[in-house]
């Protein structure tokens, strides 16, 4: 352990550069402080904020509304407390913020009013979004406005790689700018890490999403909580390079069929085809088992005109039909740090926000397009929250970089056998037997992990020893919860053969 000579330092440290880590920064700047945001990410197209479609809800001048829509999605485990913040602070987040600050241009009707539209299990049209690209739309500008900001200071390709603690006290974090780690000191840090899709062999996250804020505030001993919901998309795109098909087809009319071109969802829920995620998710997987297929009919569609985003992704993969192989897709973490409605963690000044952060808001199922929503309103109130403490400099974890001998596809061939686990154990379903077996094979991974990271600083190694922690956190929540309940469903082990006195 070292204390740097010139060590560096910032108010607040925000690490990601999502719509969540963006609005941190904002407020905190907003509120006097030197900010650093860093993050790993080279492009905008590497955070799921960009890649987001559908939309970012908002309540439409009816709180109340999307308060119960959100509980009822979530299978009435949502924190209603958690849920008054977001809808009481949402409309006005959105305005300042995204309208009047970012000045971003949401798709309006033909008489000049704003397009609200609708996705599944929301009761009425309230979603603000740009084509079905919304996430680009939002993120490119705010990425601008902060880098241009004079107190905000981005710095791209440079991943966190452990927090620095003293006391039970978070002082910032070792970056991987140096092959021995550069210690960054803050009076406060902000993760905004995002979610976990990496993990998962069939995502439609991008491949950098390993859950590395989870993983580094839970060794650090924050708390967390609600892993075991994890979220699968009902409708990506079933082939090769899985791809999202937003909610909002559904919401315009898309319908899902199973291979022998019948209507199922009517039987499943009675909101059919826009009925919760998990319950869709659910239906499609049993059609799939049973039929062999499930399609996205987008026939009641204008499809090309009205998502051209969506169309032109399908016409790559040589899709020129109104029908659209469909299977569920890991989407959505619902879990993560535990933290309050400022975004405060357990630990001292310690912040989480976005999708790395548990609010309580989508409990054990989120409803769609209120997750761009959570970490707008959480960020920012996270960043005005987090303004005001002083650096500290305290010793920080001495990374090494001295094993030649690392092998060279370790790291790639490690995340496939993590990602095999995730599939076969911990998706859709879970059976309780077998969630012992897939803790047994994730802690020997993360034991041959462990084995390099003491000498090595290399990010991949750090991104699989991540999402092994993550990964290990998921089985445990899973395993210790019996209750099928929102995304996560128990399926009952087999009943053993009864045993006779002849057998
Ligand atoms: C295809 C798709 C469509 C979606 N559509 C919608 C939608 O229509 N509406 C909606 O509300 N939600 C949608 N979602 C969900 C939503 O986009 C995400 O939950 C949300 O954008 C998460 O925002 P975030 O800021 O928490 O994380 P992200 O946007 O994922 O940003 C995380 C950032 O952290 C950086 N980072 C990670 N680890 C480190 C590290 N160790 N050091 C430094 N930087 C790090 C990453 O590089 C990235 O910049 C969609 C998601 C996907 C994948």
């Amino acid at each position: 352990m070292t204390a740097t000579d010139n060590p560096e330092t910032a108010d607040v440290l925000v690490v990601g550069s999502g719509i969540a880590g963006c609005s941190a920064a904002l407020a905190a700047a907003r509120a006097g402080a030197e900010v650093l945001l860093l993050t790993k990410a080279e492009r905008p197209d590497d955070a799921s904020t960009d890649w987001a479609q559908g939309g970012i809800s908002t309540t439409r001048g009816d709180p109340a509304a999307l308060a119960d829509d959100i509980i009822a999605a979530s299978d009435d485990t949502a924190d209603p407390d958690a849920v008054d913040v977001l809808v009481e602070t949402a409309d006005e987040a959105v305005e300042d913020v995204l309208i009047d600050t970012l000045g971003i241009e949401f798709d309006e009707t033909a008489a000049g009013e704003l397009d609200y539209t609708r996705e599944a299990a929301h009761s009425e049209r309230r979603i603000l979004h740009v084509d079905a690209a919304t996430g680009t739309h939002i993120l490119r500008p705010f990425l601008n406005h902060v880098d241009d900001h004079e107190r905000i200071e981005v710095r791209q390709d440079t991943a966190a790689l452990e927090l620095i603690t003293h006391e039970g006290r978070v002082h910032g974090v070792v970056s991987d700018e140096k092959a021995t780690g550069t210690p960054i000191y803050a009076g406060t840090t902000i993760l905004a890490t995002g979610g976990i899709g990496a993990l998962y062999g069939q995502s439609t996250n991008p491949d950098d999403a390993t859950g590395d804020g989870i993983a580094m505030a839970a060794l650090a001993g924050a708390d967390v909580a609600d892993l075991e919901f994890v979220q699968f998309h009902p409708t990506a795109y079933a082939g090769k390079e899985p791809f999202l098909l937003s909610e909002a087809l559904r919401g315009e009319g898309a319908l899902l069929r199973n291979a022998h071109g019948e209507r199922f969802m009517p039987d499943y829920h009675p909101d059919a085809e826009l009925g919760p995620r998990d319950v869709v998710a659910r239906a499609v997987e049993t059609e799939r088992e049973a039929t062999g297929e499930v399609v996205l009919d987008v026939s009641p569609l204008e499809f090309g005109d009205e998502f051209p985003g969506i169309a032109q992704k399908c016409r790559d993969r040589g899709i020129d039909g109104n029908e659209i192989p469909v299977a569920p897709c890991e989407h959505f973490l619902c879990g993560g740090v535990a933290v309050d409605d400022r975004g405060r963690t357990s630990l001292d000044r310690l912040y989480a926000v976005g999708e790395c952060a548990r609010t309580g808001v989508h409990g054990a199922n989120r409803l769609a397009s209120t997750s761009l929503l959570e970490g707008l309103v959480w960020g920012l109130r996270a960043g005005e929250d987090a303004a005001g403490a002083e650096p500290e400099v305290v010793e920080a974890p001495d990374l090494r970089n001295r094993d030649p001998d690392l092998p060279e596809r370790f790291a790639a061939e490690k995340f496939a056998r993590l990602q095999r686990t995730m599939d076969e154990f911990l998706g859709l379903e879970r059976d309780p037997g077998e969630l012992a077996r897939a803790g047994a094979v994730l802690r020997r991974l993360k034991g041959e992990v462990d084995a390099y990271i003491r000498t090595r600083t290399a990010r991949d190694l750090y991104e699989l020893r991540n999402a092994c922690v993550v990964a290990l956190l998921i089985a445990r929540a899973a395993g210790e919860n019996p209750e099928s309940v929102g995304c996560h469903s128990v399926v009952e082990d087999e009943p053993a053969p009864e045993q006779t006195a002849n057998d």
